[in-house]
């Protein structure tokens, strides 16, 4: 069997949410002001009620509302593919399996949370959203649920992919968002960062202060992130619900479960699912890559940190190169992010993921050698979990392990990435160590 696809009515009908399977359980955001617990009616200055309370939540199940189970079916379920031609390719006996989230409108894993977040915003009479985007791909899939549900939609998008990406903002345009390059003078923290640096490439920490300062100065207006919560985490568990129901139908169970990640979110979706059976005894391995040149959970620390620049966001317990970490130019601009979910920094610290780092050459090689078998071209951000499953695969190929990745998405919109590293203008950056020293120094002072 090449792929397994589940029909509609085989869709899960609830979200799991792996928070209370935590064994160590999660440490609570605090007040960025006060360093104590943050009170949820803060927080409701930009989130709507409904997330917060999936945020903080204890239920394992939660059920997915109908209007985003109708949206959902526009592209889900996804299918899951065994990566024949990349095995024989490779000389291995190991098993690839990958769940294909790359056949969302946007491309991408993450409108399974856009989607959702739209929706409860919507519920409560929220009429427009503000957002920040990196690569480009949470702010076309935010500005995709926003167009489902009648509601604005406002994108602070880091000036160096704004500058790279021309598609990405057509994309965003089509679906009728508003699309501004951050730093911007839209904001006082844009305009405080573009007075001191005008050439400055952005980030996403600048990026996330940009939509916080605008969500909370209009009315009728809240922000939404596109990774690291608990809450989108949640929604994304639906692509691993989905991926565990597809192995059984295939008749395998993985041995290694692998992704890429940025801020967590799709690694997290696949994994979480599998937490369950994995403190039952089963044998299984979670096994997460990040880019060597942002190594926020194989060089970082695990603390409190601010999730922006300026220090508007609750501070979360989670593996950080500090908020003002600048990461290098690299091409996977969803994996720049400086800190990791909590959920997967507490996961690492219970020993149940393991972090491991690689370089973009040898992901764009991986990335080359998977579109030429499996015949998808993968995104940036999707290239280093193809390249963890190889590493996986290859440490044995006379093993005949079963292997589990997400494929995060397709790199059609990415297409000047893969130009630069056939013209042989990408580079692995060093692990910038003194930097992070510095970033690290600046973390928020607790009790
Ligand atoms: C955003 C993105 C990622 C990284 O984000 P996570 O929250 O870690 O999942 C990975 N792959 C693709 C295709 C993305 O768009």
């Amino acid at each position: 069997m090449k792929k397994v696809v589940l029909r509609e009515d085989e869709m899960p009908t609830s979200w799991y949410n792996v928070a209370p399977d935590i064994p160590g359980g999660l440490q609570p955001p605090l007040d960025p002001e006060t360093k104590e617990p943050i009170a949820p009616e803060k927080l409701a200055a930009v989130f709507p009620m409904g997330l917060l309370e999936q945020e903080m939540s204890q239920e394992r199940f939660i059920k997915i509302p109908d209007e985003v189970m109708e949206v959902y079916k526009i592209w889900r379920p996804s299918p899951l593919v065994r990566a024949y031609k990349l095995e024989e390719a490779l000389g291995t006996k190991a098993k690839i399996f990958f769940k294909n989230e790359s056949v969302s409108p946007v491309g991408s894993h993450k409108p399974n949370s856009a989607v959702a977040q739209a929706y409860y915003n919507k519920r409560e009479g929220v009429k427009r959203l503000t957002t920040e985007t990196g690569a480009g791909q949470w702010g076309s899939a935010l500005a995709l649920a926003t167009s489902k549900f009648g509601m604005e939609c406002k994108v602070f998008m880091v000036r160096c992919s704004y500058d790279q990406k021309p598609y990405r903002k057509s994309l965003m345009h089509t679906f009728g968002a508003d699309i501004v390059a951050s730093p911007s003078p839209d904001t006082a923290t844009g305009r405080a960062i573009l007075e001191k640096d005008p050439n400055t490439p952005g980030s996403l920490g600048i990026a996330i202060s940009e939509a916080l300062e605008d969500a909370a100065s209009h009315e009728g207006t809240n922000y939404a992130l596109g990774s690291v919560l608990n809450h989108v985490i949640i929604h994304q568990s639906i692509l691993g619900l989905e991926a565990k129901k597809q192995m059984e139908i295939a008749g395998a169970y993985p041995d290694v479960v692998v992704g890429c990640c940025g801020g967590g979110s799709n690694f997290a979706g696949l994994m979480a699912p599998y937490v369950p059976d994995y403190l039952e005894g089963k044998k299984i391995k979670f096994v997460g890559y990040e880019p060597a040149s942002c190594p926020s959970m194989t060089a970082g620390k695990l603390a409190y940190d601010s999730g922006d620049v300026v220090g508007m966001t609750p501070l979360l317990y989670m593996h950080t190169l500090g908020h003002n970490f600048m990461p290098p130019g690299i091409h996977a601009g969803g994996l720049r992010y400086h800190g990791m979910a909590p959920i997967i920094s507490a996961l690492i610290r219970d020993d149940i993921i393991e972090p491991k780092s690689v370089h973009q050459l040898e992901c764009f090689e991986a990335g080359v050698l998977f579109a030429r078998t499996e015949g998808i071209i993968p995104a940036p951000e999707t290239t280093h979990a193809i390249r963890g499953a190889i590493i996986e695969a290859m440490k044995d190929p006379n093993d005949p392990k079963t292997i589990l990745f997400n494929f995060s998405g397709h790199g059609l919109i990415d297409m000047a990435a893969y130009d630069a590293y056939f013209n042989g203008e990408l580079h692995d950056y060093s692990y910038p160590k003194d930097e992070i020293a510095a970033s690290l120094a600046d973390l928020p002072k607790i009790g």
